[in-house]
């Protein structure tokens, strides 16, 4: 179930980094606190009132090298008019209704996005008279919050929640497997979308009986259903946004958007320039959403001198880069030609399969007693763990539940040496697992 999200905008030092840091340390509010993008903490999922949502510092995902602040703050805004459910807009009570605070109002006006005024910085009553200017914004009642303090976080956590649109309660096509093609720009998102598209083996159909995502595309490949889902702008409207400098911070919306509505990530990876740290936040990203990922290494026709053994250099290469990576499945491609382009598809088939399996308690159970009976698990320096028994809770992706003697005795290092024994007992191909650990 894709998590609805809830765009910040607003002038730097506002308080938008500070209203985040406050709302995670409210108890409650808070799921998984995982660095969101690229670049500090942008993205915050939240729980609240038993919803869930995305909160996404549309600022912290405009560059700071670029010095103009009204070309910012409208970046922030179109961003978040185009990609988001709710828009948070954040003012200052201490300096006041400003220029950029109007133009943002105004743009904010002209959209049917629903959208809320909060105003920071209302830590002591002496400010609370003062919040009532905001109101010539012409946004409704201005919500009086105060990061620093705590002031209001609740009611105005009420309040957005309030504003979410209503829950999904079912999947448009459900047997259909989800795919994002994600990837830095020009790595061959779109031609790679293209040829599966174009391609004769697949057949592009309308679903019967459901009503299609106008910007997705279902495609058909060896008996299986799979979705397309536009990502920053795949098939359309991709000309306009690649004339400014904006490219690709002005996608990153989009890609967190994707990342959410899909099963599974296809990371594209450029054969030439090989893995970049930039791909490897784009596989981070989808991992910590929980979602399946499988790797593409692009532009393979465009590689001199191959033979046989050029690709499994590439990959001992790739997994010196990335070991963490070493349980994806990888293919080598050409989205130009269209070689081998559909074994895409079967590598996301596979990962989705293992996204959604369920491995019986019986045998994870003997995989466990055989693992203690060869080998203790690393001591922390709290004391020893014992395990006594695992199951798995739930799938999408596989999720395991150990019953300790202490969970705080399982270290950092213990529950890598559980994943990865894990993994080699089962296959995971391409897909995240999460442990947990109760005390039995
Ligand atoms: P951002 O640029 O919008 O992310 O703003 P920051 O969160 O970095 O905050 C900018 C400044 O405002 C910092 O010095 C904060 O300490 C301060 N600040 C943030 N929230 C409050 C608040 O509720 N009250 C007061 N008095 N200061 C605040
Ligand atoms: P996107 O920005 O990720 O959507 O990338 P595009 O699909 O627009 O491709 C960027 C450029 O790379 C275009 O000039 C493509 O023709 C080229 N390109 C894409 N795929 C391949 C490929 O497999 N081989 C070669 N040689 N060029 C490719």
């Amino acid at each position: 179930m894709p998590r609805p999200m809830v765009a910040i905008v607003g002038r730097p030092n506002v308080g938008k980094s500070s209203l985040f840091n406050r709302i995670i340390g409210k108890r409650h509010a808070v799921v998984d606190p995982t660095p969101g993008v690229t670049r500090d903490r942008v993205m915050l999922p939240v729980q609240w009132n038993s919803r869930e949502f995305l909160l996404v510092d549309t600022g912290g995902l405009v560059p700071r090298s670029t010095d103009v602040m009204e070309l910012r703050i409208a970046d922030q805004v179109q961003m978040a008019l185009d990609e988001a459910d709710v828009v948070v807009f954040l003012a200052d009570v201490q300096t006041g209704v400003t220029d950029l605070d109007q133009d943002v109002a105004r743009e904010l006006r002209k959209s049917t996005m629903p959208s809320l005024l909060i105003v920071n910085k209302v830590d002591a009553e002496q400010w609370e008279t003062d919040q009532h200017t905001f109101h010539a914004l012409g946004l409704g009642a201005p919500i009086p919050v105060s990061a620093m303090s705590g002031r209001n976080i609740g009611d105005m956590l009420d309040r957005i929640v309030e504003e979410l649109p209503p829950e999904e309660t079912s999947d448009k096509d459900p047997d259909s497997i989800r795919i994002a093609v994600l990837g830095r720009p020009n790595v061959g998102k779109s031609s790679l979308v293209n040829s599966l598209v174009g391609s004769e083996k697949l057949v592009v159909d309308d679903v019967p009986g459901t009503t299609r995502d106008t910007t997705d595309t279902p495609i058909e490949f060896g008996g299986e259903r799979y979705t397309l889902i536009d990502t920053a702008g795949l098939r359309r409207g991709k000309a306009i946004r690649k004339t400014s400098d904006a490219i690709e911070y002005y996608s990153t919306l989009r890609t967190i958007n994707a990342i959410e509505r899909c099963d599974v990530g296809v990371v594209l990876i450029d054969a030439i320039e090989h893995l970049v740290k930039q791909d490897i936040d784009v596989i981070d990203q989808v991992r910590h959403s929980g979602k399946a990922t499988v790797l593409a290494v692009n532009k393979w026709d465009a590689v001199p001198g191959k033979d046989d053994g050029t690709a499994g250099t590439f990959v001992r290469e790739l997994w010196r880069r990335f070991p963490d990576g070493s349980y994806l499945p990888v293919s080598f491609i050409s989205a130009l030609t269209g070689q081998r382009t559909t074994r895409v598809l079967e590598d996301v088939n596979a990962a989705h399969e293992r996204w959604t399996s369920k491995l019986p308690t019986h045998k994870l159970n003997e995989w466990l007693s055989g693992l203690s009976r060869t080998k203790s698990l690393p001591s922390s320096k709290r004391g020893v763990p014992k395990l006594y028994y695992v199951t798995q809770v739930s799938s999408k992706p596989p999720t395991f539940l150990f019953f300790a003697n202490n969970p705080l005795f399982i270290s950092d290092q213990a529950k890598r040496y559980l994943e990865r024994m894990l993994r080699q007992e089962f296959d995971f191909m391409g897909t995240p697992v999460k442990l947990h650990f109760r005390r039995k």
